[in-house]
Parts: C-alpha cells; sequence; structure tokens
C-alpha cells in the first residue's frame, strides 16, 4: 500500500509539517484530499490567471543545426 506523497501542517503550526499517512490512490501518489487540493489549485491557476495573448517567436535561424547524416 503505497501512503501519499504530501505533508500536512501540525494542528496550530503553519511551520511544523509532517507526512500524510493516508493511502494514495492509484496512479497519483496522492490522497483523495491532497489530490483534489492539488487539482483544485491547478484549475484555481488556469481560471484566474489572465491569458497571455503575445506570441511568442523564436529565432531559429540563430540555433545549432545538426549537419550529416542522423546515425
Ligand atoms: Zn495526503
Amino acid at each position: 500500500m503505497k501512503m501519499c506523497k504530501a505533508f500536512y501542517p501540525i494542528a496550530g503550526s503553519r511551520t511544523a509539517w509532517i507526512p500524510c499517512v493516508r493511502k494514495a490512490e492509484a496512479g497519483t501518489g496522492f490522497c483523495r484530499r491532497h489530490g483534489d487540493a492539488i487539482f483544485g489549485v491547478m484549475l484555481g491557476a488556469i481560471v484566474y490567471e489572465a491569458a497571455v495573448d503575445e506570441a511568442v517567436e523564436v529565432e531559429t535561424e540563430k540555433w545549432p543545426r545538426r549537419e550529416g547524416k542522423i546515425a
């Protein structure tokens, strides 16, 4: 049984953290509570973060070119 990889703060402390003792859900590495917290944070960052509408231009001519045959 894999255990959750997250830590949680000791009650009343914001600086002392201990490993989570819950069972990890299959394929995530985290317990349900911590998995939901992570996904909630990621969703909030995506929804509320300002969109970047500037195009990214890359100067490919400055990239090193691979000469000759590819082995
Ligand atoms: Zn956990």
